[in-house]
C-alpha cells in the first residue's frame, strides 16, 4: 500500500492535468490532510468515510477525485441521468459545493445541476432532462424529482453524503434511504461528517462497502485564531447589549445567531431600528430571499447577518470579523460550528456569546466539550450608546467597566487591528502531525 503521508503535492495524488491547473489557479500549494487522505483512495475506487469539519478542505477532497474519474470515463450523458450525486443538508451548502465545482472545472467543463428546495422546479427539470455529470442536491427536492421521474439515478456511480451529522439532525435519514435505494449497488460512496455518532457509523455500514476512514481536526476544538468571550446578561437587556457590541468600530462583518426563525426576525427589526441595518436568513425565507441576504452580506451592503443555525450551515464568507451568539445553542457542538464562521481563510476572529441565567447550563456544556473556560467580558448595557457623552471618568466613578472593542485572543493579540498572520486558506493549519490535529488513513473500518 502507498504511504499516504508522503503525498505532499497535488501532482503526487495523481489528479488530471486540467484539475492541477485549476488547483494552481486557486493558489492551493499543498493538499490538506483530508485531501491527501481521501483523494488517492477515491481515485483507487474505495469508499471513504471522512471525519472532517468545514474549513478543512473537505469539499475538494471528494469533488476533485470525482471530477477526475468522470473525465477519465468520458461516458456519454443519457437523458435524466447523472454520474455523480452530492447530497447536502442545506441549500446554501449545496450552492457552495456547486460553486466550488465550477472553480475546479475552469479548464474542463462538466454539466452540474443544482436541485434544491425554495427554487422553481421547472428549470431544474429542464437541466436534468438532458442528463448531467453531477447533481448537487438537498434530499427533499431530489425526492420530488425522483417521484415525478424527472431524474433517473440508475447510472449514478458516485454518491456523496456531505455533513451527514447535520442531515441526521434535520431528519433527512428516511429521505436518504429512499434516494440511496435508487442508486446502483456498484458505486463509490463518500460519507463526510464533522462528528461520528453511532447513527452515522450505522449509516456508513449500510451505504458503504468497506470504507477507508480518514479523520482530521476533531470538531470539539475551536480554532485558536478565534478570541472567545461570554457576556452575562439578563434576557431583557440582550438586544441593547447586542447593538452596543455591533456598533463598535472593529466589527466589520458580523453574523448574529439566534435559536429561532421568529427570534431572528425580531433581532433584525431591532437592529434596523437601532441604525444597524441587517439581513436575516432562516428556513422560512424563500431561496431567492436567502440568496439576496447572503449576497448583501458578502458584498458588504449589509455587514450584519442574523441567522438561525440551519440557514447558516453553508455560509462560507471570508472576513467575518465577529460571530455573536445572541442565544446559546442547545447542542454544544453547534457552538463550534457557529464560531467557525469567523477566522476563516487565515484571518483572526472574535466570538462573543450573550448568556442569560437560564442559559448557564448550555455554557457549561460548551466549556466541557471544548475543554476550555470561555472568558467573561463586561458590557455595560446602560452605557450601550458609545456615542453618548459619558466620559471614561464617569464610567469609573459608577464602577461600570468600559467594554473592550475586542476580546484579547488566546495569544495575546488584539482583534482586527492586530496584524494578520499569513496562513493557508484551509482550517487545518499544517499537516504536521505534532499538532495532533490530523491523522490520515487510519485504516479500514469494519463495515
Ligand atoms: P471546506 O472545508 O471544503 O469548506 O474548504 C474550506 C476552504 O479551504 C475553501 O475556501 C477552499 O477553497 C479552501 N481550500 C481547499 N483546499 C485547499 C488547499 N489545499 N489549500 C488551501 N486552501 C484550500
Amino acid at each position: 500500500m502507498r504511504k499516504l503521508i508522503n503525498l505532499t503535492t497535488f501532482a503526487d495524488l495523481g489528479l488530471a492535468e486540467t484539475l492541477l491547473r485549476a488547483i494552481d489557479d486557486e493558489g492551493y500549494r499543498t493538499p490538506t490532510p483530508i485531501q491527501s487522505g481521501a483523494i488517492p483512495r477515491l481515485l483507487a475506487g474505495d469508499d471513504v468515510l471522512g471525519i472532517a469539519q468545514t474549513g478543512t478542505g473537505k469539499t475538494a477532497s471528494f469533488v476533485l477525485p470525482i471530477l477526475h474519474l468522470i473525465a477519465e470515463s468520458d461516458k456519454r450523458r443519457l437523458a435524466r441521468t447523472a454520474q455523480a450525486l452530492i447530497l447536502a443538508p442545506t441549500r446554501e451548502l449545496a450552492s457552495q459545493i456547486a460553486e466550488e465545482i465550477k472553480r475546479y472545472t475552469r479548464h474542463r467543463r462538466v454539466a452540474v445541476a443544482i436541485v434544491v428546495g425554495g427554487a422553481k422546479p421547472g428549470p431544474q427539470v429542464r437541466a436534468l432532462s438532458r442528463g448531467v455529470d453531477i447533481i448537487v442536491a438537498t434530499p427533499g427536492r431530489l425526492l420530488d424529482h425522483m417521484s415525478s421521474r424527472a431524474v433517473d439515478l440508475s447510472e449514478t456511480r458516485f454518491a456523496v453524503l456531505d455533513e451527514a451529522d447535520q442531515m441526521l439532525d434535520l431528519g433527512f435519514i428516511p429521505a436518504i434511504r429512499t434516494i440511496m435505494a435508487a442508486l446502483p449497488k456498484q458505486r463509490q460512496t463518500v460519507l463526510m461528517s464533522a462528528t461520528m455518532p453511532k447513527e452515522i457509523r450505522r449509516l456508513a455500514a449500510r451505504f458503504q462497502t468497506n470504507p477507508v476512514e480518514v479523520a482530521v481536526a476533531p470538531v470539539a476544538r475551536p480554532i485558536e485564531e478565534i478570541a472567545q468571550s461570554v457576556v452575562a446578561v439578563g434576557s431583557a437587556s440582550k438586544r441593547d447589549v447586542l447593538s452596543q457590541i455591533l456598533a463598535a468600530k472593529d466589527v466589520t462583518r458580523a453574523i448574529v445567531f439566534t435559536r429561532t426563525k421568529h427570534g431572528a426576525d425580531k433581532v433584525k427589526r431591532h437592529l434596523d431600528g437601532a441604525g444597524l441595518p441587517a439581513a436575516a436568513i432562516h428556513g422560512n425565507k424563500s431561496q431567492a430571499q436567502r440568496q439576496r441576504a447572503l449576497d448583501a452580506f458578502r458584498s458588504g451592503a449589509s455587514p450584519i447577518l442574523v441567522a438561525t443555525d440551519i440557514a447558516a450551515r453553508g455560509i462560507h464568507v471570508d472576513d467575518v470579523s465577529h460571530v455573536i451568539n445572541f442565544e446559546l445553542p442547545e447542542v454544544a457542538e453547534v457552538y463550534v460550528h457557529r464560531i467557525g464562521r469567523t477566522a476563516r481563510a487565515g484571518h483572526t476572529g472574535v466570538a462573543i456569546s450573550l448568556c442569560d441565567p437560564a442559559e448557564r447550563k448550555l455554557l457549561r456544556a460548551i466549556e466541557r466539550l471544548t475543554g476550555k473556560a470561555i472568558a467573561p467580558e463586561a458590557v455595560d448595557a446602560a452605557a450601550a450608546d458609545e456615542r453618548s457623552s459619558r466620559t471614561a471618568a464617569d464610567a469609573d466613578e459608577h464602577h461600570t467597566p468600559r467594554r473592550r472593542h475586542s476580546a484579547p485572543s488566546p495569544r495575546g493579540e488584539g482583534g482586527r487591528g492586530a496584524p494578520r498572520p499569513k496562513k493557508p486558506r484551509y482550517r487545518g493549519k499544517s499537516p504536521s502531525p505534532q499538532k495532533g490535529r490530523a491523522s490520515h488513513g487510519s485504516g479500514r473500518t469494519a463495515a
